[in-house]
């Protein structure tokens, strides 16, 4: 897979500098003071904010764009196959262009976003889709307004971003924000603590381990917008005998540098609390246990995105004293949604996931909470929201 990668990716530099060698008066690979990577006479392509993809690309002769999408270094050969693309087109014009995304190696997974203000978001239509044989490459027709224009596998949201919305739900309701610690390119690791801070009993919440995995974002939201929305005697009852710890953005290295997977270190997080050679889990570890020392963790979830809703967990029979909630939880779902997620009940010893060092660890029912690429924002939405009413009812008492 390495050699392919490399070879295809000469093969596209090769392509582009032939391209300026011949002249091609249309086309110009990047100009002096602009960061595009690639432009024609009518639209300039940036990947230079937060969360772009790693791209390189070139304008064809035809005016096509085409669009390189790689991954991040690696320590081990291969990489989970989640092929991260944002990019920012800018128009001279409205008008339709086409764009070919090319994943060396890999196979088109997210079904490509569309905005024009980065905060709106739509899915590109299915008709605007061609996919080649191998789907190695996708060929889109895109309509650009004038101006800017954003592309994306899911849509965008930047380490920043993703810490300024929890802090905006959760300083109103007297969580404390603290920096739990530094990132191996040193941006702060964000951690937020609420509800009775000497409580006895703890629950702990945490995503963005996997850089695109967006829709356990939003569902790690609804539980967040849920617990501090709602206004009843249950919910109270909860937040005042617990003490919650939530961590919204654990890996802002790979989602601001548009990571398929991994750190600036080159490994998957979510295989690490164990070996611990990476500053982002020992930080996190650290910080929950202090925060949880000689206290129960009544439950454990990170939030992550897969090819489907399933709740991957521990077995019922393992040793935790609050394992019957997980049988309720999944009652709950299916009492509740339309399409309950699929549980998955295991356990594999040293497998370094966040949920094996809660239950081996901590002694907590922990779950990977895994959210379909596609499930609609307020589907997700809505599974967090179920989460947190099921922690109040299971709990309250
Ligand atoms: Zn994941």
């Amino acid at each position: 897979m390495g050699q392919t990668t490399l070879a295809r990716g000469r093969a596209a530099v090769g392509a582009a500098l032939f391209l300026s060698a011949i002249g091609g008066c249309a086309s110009v690979q990047s100009s002096g003071g602009d960061a595009a990577i690639c432009a024609s006479d009518a639209v300039r392509v940036y990947a230079d904010f937060p969360a772009a993809g790693r791209h390189d690309c070139i304008i064809a002769p035809d005016g096509a764009i085409i669009v390189t999408v790689d991954h991040e270094p690696s320590v081990e050969d291969g990489i989970n196959p989640s092929p991260w693309f944002a990019l920012r087109l800018e128009a001279q014009a409205a008008g339709r262009h086409t764009l070919v995304l090319d994943y060396p190696g890999y196979d088109h997974r997210y079904s490509p976003e569309t905005s024009t203000d980065r905060m709106s978001w739509r899915a590109l239509d299915t008709a605007n889709i061609a996919l080649s044989e191998d789907e190695t490459r996708a060929t889109l027709t895109l309509d650009l307004a004038v101006g800017d224009n954003w592309l994306a596998g899911q849509p965008i949201v930047s380490s920043r971003e993703q810490v300024e919305w929890t802090r905006a739900r959760l300083a109103p309701a007297g969580f404390r924000e603290v920096e739990y610690g530094r990132s191996l390119q040193d941006r702060p690791l964000i951690g937020f603590i609420g509800g009775n801070l000497d409580a006895p009993d703890v629950y702990v919440a945490l995503t963005r381990q996997h850089p695109p995995e967006t829709t356990g974002q939003d569902a790690f939201r609804g539980l967040v917008s849920r617990l501090v929305d709602r206004d009843d005697a249950a919910i109270e009852s909860f937040l005042s005998r617990h003490k919650i710890l939530l961590a919204p953005m654990a890996n802002p290295d790979g989602v601001d540098g548009g990571y398929w997977r991994l750190n600036r270190g080159g490994i998957d997080l979510n295989r690490d609390w164990g070996p611990f050679t990476q500053p982002e889990t020992r930080a996190i570890t650290d910080w929950i246990l202090r925060e949880t020392e000689g206290r129960n963790v009544i439950a454990f979830m990170d939030f992550h995105s897969t090819n489907r809703d399933v709740m991957y967990a521990p077995p019922l029979d393992a040793p935790s004293p609050t394992i019957d909630f997980l049988p309720y939880l999944e009652q709950r779902f299916n009492a509740t949604l339309a399409a309950p997620p699929e549980w998955s009940y295991a356990h594999n010893e040293n497998s370094g996931t966040s949920k094996g060092w809660a239950l081996d660890v901590l002694k907590a029912p922990g779950i990977t909470v895994e959210l379909w690429d596609e499930t609609p924002q307020a589907d997700a939405e809505r599974i967090g929201s179920v989460i947190a009413d099921a922690l109040a009812a299971y709990f309250a008492e």
